[in-house]
Order: structure tokens, then C-alpha cells, then sequence
């Protein structure tokens, strides 16, 4: 058994979870020997203090941050100490939390700056994932894409597994991308804020003039594309804007 750096034990050394797949593929760090007990430990303190992002503590200066696979080993061994259950309980979802109110306040902000050239050009290239909401980019020509928490989604709709709409969205000329569609009409979608977005970005790839929509004015004519989204998809059965009580 290795020698811990940090604690001087023989244990069994931390090794990261390797993440390759034709979406993105994790920054490799060896783990510099550190044992699991310790990692653990520094994902605890992280996450009490707020912190979902975890740097590898292994060494000054290392860049790599611990994707969701390693912080759930992490916890797994906390786990096992005497007592910890409990705490260990509320230290996943509290993980969960905090990425997911990070990923949503990113979002926020984006939106609220889409009239910004880098903005605007940003939206029609990223989709937010389904169930962490980190933005990803599509890297290849595949419209089958993995986000960093794991999960995988359809990029031009951004739905998850079963969920792809991208059928009832097509139409004459139409853009191949939809920024959140998915997260703004279905049923099962948590961002409930996100119903009321009627901004809309288009991926016109075609004439490579990319075409930033905004917000729908009153009394804007349905059926252009500002209005895509409530009329397209609500004549399909699909919800577009907030809950409404019956
Ligand atoms: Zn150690
Ligand atoms: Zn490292
Ligand atoms: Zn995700
Ligand atoms: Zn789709």
C-alpha cells in the first residue's frame, strides 16, 4: 500500500473516474497517492462550505476538478465511517443542490445577456443538460451528447433518453437547434422559470446569420418564429409557459 501524503497511511489510493466519450473527456490527475479517507474528507469541507466545484487536493496547483462519479465515491467511503450516514445523506443533496442553483443562476444570467453578440452566438452553440443544467457543447456531429454529471441528451431538442421532441419541432427551412425546448415545454421539466422564457435562439447554420429572437411583444402575430415555441409546440400537446392552475 502507497503512502498518503497528506495523512501518512498506507491506504488505498484515490483514483479519478476516467470520462471519455465523443462529448468531452475529463483532465487527467493520478490522484498523487492521496488516500480515499482524505479526499473525502476535503469533499466534505467543500461542500459544508458551499462549495459543488471541487478542486483535486492532491498537490498545489493541480487543476482537476472532481466530476459527480468522484465526489459519489468520495462520499461512499464517508460513508462507511461510524456515524456518518446521516450526514453523508444531506451532503448529496446538498451536492445536487448547489450544482444545480449554480448551473441555474449561469442560465439566468445568459438569458438576461442574449442580446449580447457573445451571448447570442453562445446560445445557438450550447444546450443545458436536462438534469444538471451545466451548458454543453456539442463537439461533434453527433446530436447524441453527454454532460459531465452523466447523463446523456439530444442536443438539438435537449431532452433526455425517451424524451426527444425534436420531431414536433421541425418545420419548412426550420433551425436544427432549440435552446432548452425541452426544458421549456415538457411536463417533467423542474425549471419552472424557465416556462416563462419566450426568448428564442435559432441555429441558422444555413445562411451562418444567427438570429437571436427576443422576448415575444404583446401582441406579436403567432405563428412567427418568435412565438415558435408557445404555438408550435402547445398545437402539439406540449405545455410552453408556466403551470396553469385549472
Ligand atoms: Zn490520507
Ligand atoms: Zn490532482
Ligand atoms: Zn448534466
Ligand atoms: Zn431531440
Amino acid at each position: 500500500m502507497p503512502v498518503c501524503p497528506v495523512c501518512f497511511e498506507d491506504a488505498e489510493s484515490v483514483e479519478y473516474a476516467t470520462m471519455h466519450n465523443h462529448s468531452w473527456k475529463n483532465h487527467a490527475c493520478d490522484g498523487h497517492g492521496l488516500c480515499w479517507r482524505c479526499l473525502a474528507q476535503h469533499v466534505e469541507i467543500q461542500l459544508l462550505e458551499g462549495r459543488y466545484n471541487v478542486r483535486c487536493p492532491g498537490a498545489a496547483g493541480c487543476s482537476y476538478r472532481l466530476v459527480s462519479l468522484d465526489v459519489g465515491r468520495a462520499l461512499d467511503v464517508l460513508e462507511r465511517e461510524d456515524g456518518k450516514e446521516e450526514v453523508v445523506g444531506t451532503l448529496r443533496l446538498r451536492y445536487e443542490q448547489l450544482r444545480s442553483d449554480c448551473h441555474q443562476h449561469r442560465l439566468r444570467e445568459l438569458l438576461k445577456k442574449s442580446q449580447g453578440a457573445n451571448e447570442a452566438w453562445l446560445l445557438t452553440r450550447v444546450q443545458p443538460c436536462p438534469r444538471c443544467l451545466t451548458l454543453v457543447r456539442k463537439e461533434t456531429g453527433c446530436s447524441h451528447v453527454f454532460c459531465r454529471c452523466g447523463s446523456d441528451f439530444c442536443f438539438p431538442c435537449g431532452a433526455p433518453p425517451g424524451g426527444c421532441i425534436c420531431s414536433q419541432m421541425r418545420r419548412p427551412g426550420g433551425s436544427k437547434v432549440v435552446f432548452a425546448a425541452w426544458l421549456r415545454s415538457a411536463d417533467e421539466s423542474r425549471v419552472e422559470w424557465l416556462w416563462d422564457y419566450r426568448g428564442l435562439v435559432d441555429d441558422n447554420d444555413d445562411d451562418g446569420d444567427e438570429e437571436v429572437e427576443q422576448e415575444l411583444p404583446q401582441g406579436q402575430v403567432p405563428g412567427t418564429p418568435r412565438s415558435f415555441l408557445s404555438t408550435w409546440l402547445e398545437a402539439r400537446g406540449f405545455r410552453c409557459g408556466p403551470r396553469r392552475s385549472p
